[in-house]
């Protein structure tokens, strides 16, 4: 099967190639004539599908998008669908996690059992006749005291999953990654759901 890919950021379009790849998707690249899209819903599945959608009705092919949030109970959920912008609209990787460790520090949310946290992830297949399979993935963790590692992308550096052995993503490799993330699982769970009956 073949899915053009409505994400144009490089760190995920690699881990998704990866990751469907191994489920025999082939992964196009989201065409350069399709500008940005405005992601202004307010759930992650809401923006996913407006991402999907913009690809969709440009190619006339089944598209996939993927929606991201990192949610801090200490924070009642936040940034949650906001994580791209948390520390403002063009905020960096950097600027992010640098708030995220701020209002942690704010409100006194120092040790582990204060730091919980999830990463949730929606992926949203449309085909241009408005069909859609929606699924998602969860990775519980922790916020750790300060950035660790190099691997990864956003949040990755500050976030220790709980079935792992205390590294953040950005300690690990791509593949010890993959295969406990939100975004990992997500992609299984598509594929699984789009496998022939
Ligand atoms: P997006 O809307 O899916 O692009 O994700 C929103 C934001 O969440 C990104 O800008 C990153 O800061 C963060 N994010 C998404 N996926 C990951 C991940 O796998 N690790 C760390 N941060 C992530």
């Amino acid at each position: 099967m073949r899915l053009v890919c409505a994400s144009a950021n490089p760190d995920k379009v690699a881990e998704m190639a990866a990751i469907l790849a191994d489920c025999g998707v082939d992964l196009l690249p989201r065409p350069d004539s399709v500008g940005d899209v405005v992601e202004d819903a307010d759930t992650l599945e809401g923006n996913a599908r407006l991402k999907a959608m913009a690809i969709a009705e440009a190619t006339g092919l089944a598209a996939v998008a993927d929606d991201t949030g990192l949610e801090v109970d200490a924070l009642d959920g936040a940034p949650g669908v906001r994580s791209a912008r948390y520390a403002g609209d063009h905020a960096t990787y950097e600027e992010n996690v640098e708030r995220l460790l701020a209002e942690l520090a704010e409100r006194g949310a120092i040790t582990v059992d204060r730091r919980t946290a999830r990463f949730r992830t929606v992926v949203l297949v449309r085909w241009p006749d408005g069909r859609e399979v929606v699924v998602d993935g969860v990775c519980e963790g922790t916020i750790t005291e300060s950035p660790r590692g190099d691997g990864g992308f956003g949040y990755d550096p500050v976030f220790a999953p709980s079935e792992a052995d205390g590294r953040t993503f950005a300690e690990m490799t791509a593949a010890e990654k993959h295969t406990i993330s939100h975004r990992g699982r997500a992609l299984r769970a598509l594929a699984v759901a789009l496998a022939p009956r």
